[in-house]
């Protein structure tokens, strides 16, 4: 029989797929499609991982409580890896989030602890602050700590960045990625760097205002990606799963850009993408233009725009945050307008 003994085994895996790019001068460009995986998020690595981790670590045991602070994707990677281990999942979100990832951790059995958005990253309600506050007053509980967790890099380093080299035959000369916990950017670029003797350049592409590419850390629509700092904030140290040292520069992208990105993805690739795919994107097609024939660009899209379809892809939302003033995109439906 050709069949998988459980979801665990649709982790990973995913396609690369070759992006037009304008005749001529540009690289080739390869998307690494992330939500061709089991739960839709190259989270769904660091998920297993870490929760595998944990059990072998005997952090984690049958009966325990896994408990996340997330955006959303590793809270539906967690949820998605605990229903199938027999856990029991709580994940604390910022009311930022976008309502269909709210749907799909519910969905799969997550007890869901929504906090109010945009706090300090002192303030006890801060979402990474209530999850270290649940896990430590819930008995069996264990807390991922994705931003501080050495198998989150690790997860990218073992499976993200050999798929790539072997998908390109060893060709890959860049990478660009998203950085949020900078799991996969660390993982998978350390992992090419070395492969590679290296000479595969890591790209980060992040939103304009957040820290990581010296903006000032004002708020910004992308979710999950870049570093958002509130002006209280005293001590915001980066993740320790964000490893710099194997990142060769980080180009910002305005939220715009990104959505616009995406929307055109959609339509022109038949590809469905999330925003911060369209962040990782248009950063890659400035480094595949720059880059020139020869050079073969492979583009990390972390989740897909169905979790998204609310937001990016109404074209309501986009006129009423400034996005879509003109049809610059020509994607906006006319019985909208
Ligand atoms: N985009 C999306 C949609 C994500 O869920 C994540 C993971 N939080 C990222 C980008 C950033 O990936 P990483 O945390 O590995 O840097």
């Amino acid at each position: 029989m050709d069949v998988h003994e459980s979801v665990l085994q649709l982790i990973g895996g995913t396609p690369l797929v070759r992006l037009r790019t304008p005749a001529g001068g540009s690289a080739a460009v390869y998307a690494k499609v992330e939500f061709a995986s089991a739960g839709g998020s190259s989270k769904d690595r660091i998920g297993l991982r870490m929760i595998e981790k944990a059990e072998r670590d005997g952090l984690l045991s049958p009966g325990g409580t896994v408990v996340e602070a997330t955006s959303g994707n590793t809270g539906i990677a967690v949820a998605m890896v605990a229903a199938r281990k027999g856990y029991r999942a709580v994940v604390v979100v910022s009311d930022r989030i976008s309502r269909e990832k709210l749907a799909m951790l519910r969905a799969f059995g997550a007890e869901v602890v929504v906090c109010p958005g945009g706090l300090p990253r002192e303030h006890p309600d801060h979402p990474v602050n209530a999850a270290a506050r649940i896990a430590e007053e819930t008995p069996g509980a264990w807390l991922a700590a994705q931003y501080d967790n050495p198998a989150n890099p690790e997860a990218h380093y073992l499976t993200t960045g050999p798929e790539i080299w072997r998908q390109t035959g060893g060709r890959v000369t860049h990478l660009v990625s998203c950085v949020g916990t900078g799991g996969t950017i660390s993982g998978a670029g350390r992992y090419l760097k070395e492969v590679s003797g290296g000479t595969v350049e890591v790209v980060g592409a992040d939103p304009a205002s957040s820290v990581y590419s010296g903006g000032d850390g004002r708020p910004y629509f992308i979710e999950a990606a870049g570093h958002f700092r509130h002006p209280e904030t005293v001590d915001d140290p980066w993740p320790s799963s964000y490893h710099q040292d194997v990142v060769d520069r980080v180009l910002p992208v305005t939220d715009r850009d990104a959505l616009l990105s995406i929307r055109r993805l959609a339509r022109e690739e038949g590809l469905l993408a999330g925003g911060s795919s369209g962040t990782a994107l248009a950063a890659a097609l400035r480094v595949g233009a720059a880059a020139g024939p020869g050079a073969v660009v492979v583009v990390v899209l972390p989740d897909s725009g169905r979790h998204y379809l609310s937001k990016y892809f109404d074209d309501a939302w986009m006129l009423r945050m400034g996005f879509l003033d003109g049809d610059e995109d020509g994607t906006r439906l006319a019985d909208t307008v």
